[in-house]
């Protein structure tokens, strides 16, 4: 990777757009670095109003990231779920792993922005580090699937990427790897044909994607996550809901359909995180709920994701139903609708 292709300050960013560089983000860059891939950069359109546009927000500092001083940085308690290095063991089944803090860009809206601060950010996953894992895995066979995420488990070397799935899936009660990248979003270069051929060389291997805005979804974006479709993995999505980027229903329409049209099944749309410096991106749950219920009579299921929160203090994921009455025209169920529903009588 040369580098060109990521601007590492405001300022080269302002270059690689033609623009001038903006003048108040310099604190803010202070304390939370900006990394932009020039690729990521490119998808920047609204040229008149360019802090409005969805890639900007998602990618260039804003002030308000400094405002808030108040919330946890891990109100999801991930490092105190810890069970062995690098890896979070919060429910029965799964774990995630983080392999490694490297990202194709820094998106401003990062739940693990505490590991920005800290010093992890720009490392692998060590020889060490995954042995031990492993060996936490063996010992706890009610384990079943491992999330490799990260930072971007795609910004490995193919080599370490290959070292590490093999690991992992060599493990006799690991039946399934979820792999969480948003490399087909902000580099989809970097899922290359030999990423691709490693990844699915495991047939229990899922790749989760992180599209969150149809901008985002280009003819490189789809040819990436075809490189994996075409060999038998299968790809979900996920998306995050933040205001002034994805907080209406014709925009997430627009992307979810445009997921499906490419074989990629939206699967959750989270409500942001309560976590420091991500607040100015919160909607509302309310906000979500009036978005599915219009999805309802107008939006194949093909395209409708969960929507849920990740509760505090570890709580997991909730997911969150709006009630679909409208006009009368979907209702919610009452005792009415039930006759027939009942239990068989024994005979
Ligand atoms: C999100 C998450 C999972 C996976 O949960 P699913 O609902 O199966 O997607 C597992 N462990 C942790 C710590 C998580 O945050």
């Amino acid at each position: 990777m040369s580098k060109s292709e990521f601007a590492n300050s405001v300022s080269e960013a302002a270059r690689f757009l033609g623009i001038a560089p903006p003048s108040d983000l310099e604190e803010v860059e202070k304390h939370y670095p900006v990394m932009i891939s020039s690729y990521y950069l490119s998808l920047i359109r609204n040229q008149e109003n360019l802090r409005q546009d969805p890639v900007w927000r998602q990618c260039m500092p804003d002030r308000q990231e400094l405002e808030d001083q108040v919330s946890d940085f891990d109100p999801l308690a991930e490092e105190e779920q810890m069970a062995a290095p690098k890896l979070i063991h919060r429910y029965v089944d799964r774990v995630v792993l983080l392999a490694t803090g490297k990202c194709a860009t820094r998106c401003r809206f990062c739940f693990r922005k505490r590991t920005w601060a800290n010093g992890t950010e720009l490392k692998d996953i060590t020889q060490d580090e995954l042995e031990a894992v492993c060996a936490y895995l063996r010992k706890n066979p009610a384990v079943r699937e491992v999330l490799v995420s990260g930072g971007d488990p795609l910004m490995l070397s193919a080599r370490k990427l290959k070292n590490l799935l093999e690991k992992i899936s060599g493990i006799p009660s690991i039946e399934v790897i979820r792999v969480g990248s948003r490399v087909p979003v902000t580099f989809p270069q970097l899922l290359t044909a030999e990423k691709a051929e490693i990844l699915a060389a495991f047939p229990s291997l899922w790749l989760m994607t992180h599209f969150n805005h149809p901008n985002e979804v280009t003819p490189e974006a789809v040819k990436a996550c075809m490189r994996v479709i075409h060999k038998g993995v299968p790809v979900l999505n996920q998306t995050v809901l933040m205001a002034g980027v994805n907080d209406n229903a014709a925009v997430l329409e627009k992307l979810f359909r445009k997921l499906i049209a490419s074989r990629i099944k939206p699967h959750y749309l989270f409500h942001i995180d309560p976590v420091r410096g991500v607040r100015h991106f919160s909607t509302g749950i309310d906000k979500g709920l009036e978005i599915l219920r219009e999805f309802r009579p107008r939006l194949s299921s093909l395209a409708v994701p969960t929507f849920a929160i990740d509760l505090p203090e570890g709580g997991g994921k909730v997911a969150l139903q709006p009630d679909y009455e409208v006009n009368g025209k979907y209702p919610s169920v009452t005792d009415k609708h039930l006759i027939g529903y009942e239990e068989r009588p024994e005979s």
